[in-house]
């Protein structure tokens, strides 16, 4: 038998995509009447249930401002100490000799590892509880797009159902269900595959060195809460400890140094692991039985090429895009293009003229557009670069300087669904990606087996560096500081840029070539120091009694 219901949206997908969607509708427009239609049946799993645990600054914003999941967040998941990360050094069998980038206290600006399942369970209740009509264990089967209303046809223990809703969010995840039904899919140029699974305890790393000195180098003895990548060529691997106890760990791995045949079955992963990271294989299961879970996926990254139209249609969350897991951005980019709907969304059902709904679509679709534009060479091609700690260090700095200063400032501020306010700025941002993507083919460039840049030393944030980015991102900026902001970073990138590109050219004995951003102005901030490799072990104490201090642990490079 066939029911019809009328709502003003229907979200197919409940997964965080949806859900989230559900909540910041309804908390911005209580009088919408709003159905989500999940798959799964809920309780789901609290743990292993899905990949995408490490929460970044935008997503967090997200989640626990706008969302008003703080306290739920505090109580029940874990929070984040930032990141970590590992570089290959030697045989990478004790900790201790690595050259590490993070932090030594926690950041002003809270993020945290999420159980997804759990998340994903306190959210459709809360969900259900603000007058959302929650459906779960119901797949839909097809949506009739167009007419006065769009039609979805949903099929639930054996019964159809068919919803009449004015809008439509996709946020079916990797299926994509709009993505496929309009052909609006594109695959990114990234090669990478992946696998990860969760294991029943948690990997505390401090442990894994007896070294009182190393140790002592993160006084709080927490570097187990940060979301830690071990990287070495063609690869990375993340550990995520979770609040429930368990851990989470992935491999993401360029084929091209590791073939998908070394990582798609657990046993050959530890065979992998074992050599290229025997202390860490060491402290994981030696059985798959022993496991929670076990998964893999070969080249994940993609997008639609549109994520909002005026035929009252919206795709967010992964069935929208996701490039790359490395810093996290997958649940940022949700974060966003949900923002982006519900501005949209909430306009149209309010009247807005067509006129204007046009003309946000357009910008929005821009601002996603623009975001992939950016992030894409980011990760393209990339993870051979993390076989060189030197250019891993210069990367890790470049890249967090971007995110930081623009797109979480962008977020934070409310600024990012202002079409005026993007078309002010567009200038910067253009400029922004054009030498974010000058940079990426440099730092490609310097990890060349051609290349030995290693007078250079490894550069470093300052502490004025990371206080900037954190302080700044913690705070609230009115529009036309948040103008001048993005001004004074592009300045400040453009420095960085050439304070690096200088410095590694003449360490290499190579010409430095002429600046193509020579018409950009420079901010003579002075934020990087460089440190020497040595064997010293020298962390970067802190000068003064801020909350932030970043430091790299400088060990002798036995493999270069
Ligand atoms: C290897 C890897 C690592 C990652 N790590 C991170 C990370 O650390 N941090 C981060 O932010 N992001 C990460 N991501 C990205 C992250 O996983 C995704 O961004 C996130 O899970 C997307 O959530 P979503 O709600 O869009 O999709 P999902 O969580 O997949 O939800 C989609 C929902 O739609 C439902 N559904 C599908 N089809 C139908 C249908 N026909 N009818 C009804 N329901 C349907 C599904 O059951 C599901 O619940 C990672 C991704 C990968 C591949």
């Amino acid at each position: 038998m066939s029911r019809r219901n009328d709502f003003d949206v229907a979200i197919l997908g409940g997964g965080l995509a949806g859900l989230t969607a559900a909540l910041q509708l309804g908390d911005e427009r209580p009088a919408t009447r709003i159905a989500v239609v999940e798959k799964r049946s809920h309780p789901v799993p609290d743990t292993a249930h899905k990949v995408g645990e490490s929460v970044a600054e935008v997503a967090a914003i997200y989640l626990k401002d706008m969302l008003g999941l703080e306290d739920y967040l505090a109580e029940h998941q874990h929070r984040k100490m930032g990141l970590r990360w590992f570089c290959s050094n030697g045989d990478n069998r004790d900790i201790s000799e690595r050259v590490e980038f993070g932090s030594m206290r926690y950041s002003p600006l809270y993020n945290f590892h999420v159980d997804r399942g759990a998340l994903e369970n306190h959210l459709g209740e809360l969900v259900a509880e603000r007058g959302v009509r929650f459906i779960d264990g119901a797949r839909v089967r097809d949506v009739e797009m167009g007419g006065a209303a769009h039609r979805v046809l949903v099929d639930r223990n054996g019964q159809s159902e068919e919803i009449a809703a004015d809008w439509v969010i996709d946020s079916t995840g990797r299926q994509g269900l709009l993505r496929h039904k309009l052909g609006i899919g594109i695959d990114l140029h990234i090669d990478t595959d992946a696998c990860w699974f969760r294991i029943p305890y948690q990997l505390m790393v401090d442990e894994w060195c007896d070294d009182s000195a190393w140790r002592a180098q993160v006084p709080t003895g927490t570097r187990w809460k940060s979301t830690i990548s071990f990287v070495g060529e063609g690869y990375w691997v993340w550990v995520i400890n979770l609040g429930s106890g368990t851990a989470s760990v992935g491999v993401v791995a360029d084929p091209r140094y590791v073939p998908f045949e070394r990582i798609r079955r657990y046993d050959a992963l530890l065979d992998w692991l074992r050599e290229v990271e025997p202390q860490l294989a060491g402290y994981l299961p030696e059985d798959e039985d022993q496991l929670l879970d076990f998964m893999k996926r070969r080249r994940f990254a993609q997008t639609c090429t549109r994520s909002f139209s005026r035929d009252r249609w919206a795709v967010t969350g992964e069935a929208a895009c996701f490039v790359d897991p490395l810093y996290s951005t997958g649940l940022d980019f949700t974060a966003v293009g949900n923002t982006l709907a519900v501005d949209l969304i909430t306009r149209s059902l309010d009247g807005a003229p067509a006129a204007e709904i046009r003309a946000r679509v357009r910008s929005h679709n821009r601002t996603m557009a623009g975001l992939l534009t950016f992030s894409t060479p980011t990760f393209e091609g990339q993870l051979g670069v993390y076989g060189d700690p030197q250019v891993t260090g210069a990367k890790f700095i470049w890249d967090n300087m971007s995110y930081f200063s623009i797109m979480l400032n962008m977020f934070k501020n409310g600024l990012i669904v202002d079409p005026a306010f993007g078309k002010q700025i567009q200038d910067q941002l253009a400029l922004n990606t054009q030498m974010n993507s000058y940079m990426q083919e440099r730092f490609r460039e310097w990890s060349s087996e051609a290349w030995d840049a290693r007078s250079a030393g490894v550069p470093l944030g300052k502490d004025a560096f990371w206080g900037d980015l954190f302080f700044t991102a913690a705070g609230t900026l009115t529009r036309d500081e948040l103008a001048a902001h993005v001004e004074t970073s592009v300045a400040r990138l453009h420095s960085i840029s050439r304070e690096m590109v200088v410095r590694m050219c003449e360490a290499a004995g190579r010409p430095v070539p002429d600046d193509p951003f020579a018409h950009v102005p420079v901010a003579r901030d002075d934020l990087l120091e460089w440190a020497a490799y040595s064997g010293e072990r020298r962390p970067f104490s802190l000068e003064d009694d801020s909350e932030i201090t970043w430091h790299v642990h400088p060990a002798p490079l036995s493999a270069v």
